[in-house]
């Protein structure tokens, strides 16, 4: 009976960036059931993780006392029962175990220096923790050595967007997808991973939008409403997006008026752009060349046309250059600034843009501001009461690992990340972790990370806390608790400002709406956004221009915050994966979500209904492929790179290509990173999860 509850809270989805308005109805202190309501982003629609994803809040794993490493404890490792931990963990009270986590931080600060310590900060958290978490690391311990999975996500299109476009966010919503007639999606596969942008991007198709599809991988389900569907070769976005301008330059189908009035760099960019003709590319890319031709025309005669990407363009050595092709091709033909066009990395996790916005990136402040620049570390200077901000820009997630492998970082503080799952050659991290002389992990689960900690905070889950997350489109809305946390677990902010005074810091926050009002203090984006007002609305786009205003869906109409309005056409060369298959390593492994499960699968793998749909570690292979290895579907096969092995089950799909195995990242027991490459993109730094050579054999 769905109208039997005892009462109802109107929050956020915990899963994507998408950040779909829910309604969860309690009934006897627990999450009943949760239906979708008419949020600015979803407009009253969720997909399955949404709807039936919640009861992992009620999940018996879940943290409900501090916990603190046994003094006879075995090595740290990977054997620790999530039900049973008690043979390397003991109960404690939150007063002991805030003392020895601060206090066994504070020591590493005192013999080694504060740079022996850093943070990995969560983009599951609210905007409100995001800022503490690396406001506490920035005063704490006075450098800037603080990060979290945006790294690992979407780092190389920040990277591209701030240094062309001068602001890391989204140009456009992703509903304006509406008033677009042709739409680029790139690297993505929205069906599985932000299925209910999806369904937008399905509507325009059937509304007559040309839908134009490109992934290597392959997916079935846009696929099906697209106009064009191109398959290239894994790796060769640049050589495929480079012969699309070609044409558009070389036809003159580019938007004159546009280039003259708001960029720089057409001319440099226009005489690199020659040396890509379709032809010469079409071998490279796996495209023929009068397809590419089609495709550019299309999107150049376009009144308004679209760019959507994913992390099949970010998670590569080249992945910031892929970016700046996407950001040159809307450029070129003038499809930013005007309803029904714009630039839209599609976000990941429920509050990546919220997290990055607030500051919790080692490179810059709050709002992108920049370490280096003096001005800011002015500002906040005056703002944080007199603490001086380090002006070197901080170590990003894969190298403060490897520093910690090294042994420079002797100490963590892991805020709802799980590094001991989601890094690439996880085996590595797994001991860089091992070897911290202390690490205190702040989750709702005792995840993977949380296995190698010293002292385990037990913290509240999304639907149990109040404050703010910002969405994909820059949609900054509400979170409001529907039900209490189980046991002793509390906010994460709440457990940051304890941290914080036993770390010497003067932090007198009592609620989250004081932390709202003093980023306001430095993130002009927050403009005209007020806790009141989001209390009161649910949800206000920034940028904002007045108290009335619901916020601007699609921005740079006018300019761009660069230097004279203008944003830069940045020429892009072809870069080969880090590694390229051979004969030892024959195939190519691409790794990333499936609908059912959320990452690491610390939240998915203990909903039941998820779990019940996609309850084992699978990959998938095309039946060609199965066949010549002697496996039928449901068999197992070995996967091995050179970073180490795993076996797993296969399942035929005939979207993945013959050379190709795809692998979600979710499951611990064939843990995709066991397998990745560390190899990092020079300027985002992000690894490259999409491209790793490797052996495929019957297990
Ligand atoms: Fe949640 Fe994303 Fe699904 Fe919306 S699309 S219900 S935000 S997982």
């Amino acid at each position: 009976d769905r109208a039997d509850y005892d009462s109802e809270a109107k929050s956020i989805c915990p899963f994507c960036g998408v950040g779909c308005q829910v309604s969860v109805k309690v009934k006897d202190g627990k999450v009943k059931y949760v239906e979708g309501i008419n949020g600015p982003a979803n407009e009253g629609r969720l997909c399955v993780k949404g709807r039936f994803g919640f009861d992992y809040i009620h999940h018996p794993h879940r943290l409900t006392k501090p916990l603190v490493r046994r003094d006879d404890a075995p090595s740290k490792d990977l054997d620790v029962d999530p039900a049973n931990p008690w043979t390397h963990f003991r109960e404690a009270t939150w007063e002991e175990a805030l003392d020895r986590a601060a206090h066994g931080l504070a020591d590493l600060r005192s013999y080694y220096g504060g740079k022996s310590v850093a943070g990995f900060g969560s983009a599951k958290c609210t905007n409100e923790e995001a800022y503490l978490f690396q406001k506490l690391i920035r005063q704490g311990f006075k450098h800037n050595n603080v990060d979290h999975c945006t790294r690992l996500c979407h780092a190389s299109s920040v990277a591209a967007l701030m240094e062309n476009v001068g602001s890391g966010a989204v140009t456009a919503s992703f509903n304006e997808i509406e008033n677009a007639d042709i739409a680029i999606i790139i690297g993505a596969n929205p069906t599985e991973n932000h299925p209910v942008a999806a369904t937008f991007f399905k509507q325009f198709a059937k509304n007559g939008g040309k839908l134009v599809v490109m992934d290597p991988r392959g997916q079935g389900g846009l696929e099906r409403h697209a106009w064009k569907n191109m398959k290239f070769r894994p790796g060769t976005d640049v050589a495929l997006l480079n012969a699309i301008m070609n044409v558009i330059v070389e036809e003159k189908l580019y938007d004159r008026q546009y280039i003259e009035g708001f960029t720089e760099g057409f001319f440099e960019f226009r005489d690199h752009i020659r040396a890509f003709t379709p032809d010469r590319m079409a071998d490279l890319c796996g495209i023929d060349a009068e397809t590419i031709r089609e495709v550019a025309r299309a999107f150049a005669d376009a009144r308004a046309g679209m760019i959507f990407w994913g992390m099949g363009i970010s998670q590569h050595i080249h992945g910031t250059d892929n970016s700046r092709c996407l950001i040159s091709l809307a450029l070129l033909c003038g499809h930013v600034g005007r309803p029904g066009t714009g630039l839209h990395p599609l976000r990941g996790q429920n509050n990546v843009q919220g997290a990055s916005d607030a500051g919790l990136i080692p490179q810059v402040m709050p709002d992108y501001q920049a370490v280096t620049d003096a001005e800011v570390r002015d500002l906040f200077r005056h703002i944080w009461r007199g603490t001086e901000i380090d002006a070197t820009p901080g170590l990003t997630v894969v190298e403060i690992i490897d520093r910690a492998y090294r042994g420079e970082i002797r100490g963590m503080y892991v805020l709802g990340e799980n590094p001991a799952m989601s890094d690439p050659d996880v085996s590595h991290a797994r001991k860089a972790l091992s070897k911290l002389d202390h690490l205190v992990v702040q989750d709702i689960f005792l995840t993977e990370t949380a296995m190698f900690a010293d002292v385990i905070l037990p913290a509240a889950a999304l639907p149990e806390k109040t404050g703010t997350v910002t969405n994909t489109n820059r949609q900054v809305q509400m979170v409001r608790p529907a039900v209490p946390s189980p046991g002793e677990a509390r906010e994460d902010w709440r457990i940051v400002v304890d941290m914080a005074r036993r770390l010497g810091l003067d932090w007198d926050y009592t609620h989250p709406r004081e932390v709202f009002d003093e980023m306001k203090m430095s993130m002009f984006s927050l403009h005209h956004i007020t806790w009141t007002r989001l209390e009161a609305e649910g949800a206000v786009t920034y940028p904002c221009r007045g108290p009335d205003d619901p916020g601007q869906e699609v921005v740079f109409g006018d300019g761009f915050p660069r230097r004279a309005g203008r944003a830069r056409f940045t020429p892009a060369r072809v870069t080969p994966p880090a590694e390229v298959p051979d004969e030892s390593y024959p195939m190519i492994l691409t790794t990333g979500r499936q609908l059912e499960h959320w990452h690491t699968g610390s939240m998915t793998r203990r909903a039941s209904v998820l779990d019940a749909v996609e309850p084992a570690a699978n990959c998938s292979l095309h039946p060609s492929t199965l066949r010549k290895l002697g496996v039928a579907p449901g068999g197992m096969v070995r996967l091995t790179t050179r970073r180490g092995a795993l076996d797993v089950m296969a399942r035929a799909d005939r979207n993945v290509a013959p050379d190709m195995v795809f692998l979600p990242f979710a499951y611990v027991e064939a843990a995709a990173n066991i397998l990745t490459n560390s190899a990092l993109d020079p300027f985002g730094k992000i690894p490259e999860f999409k491209y790793s050579a490797v052996r495929v054999e019957a297990a």
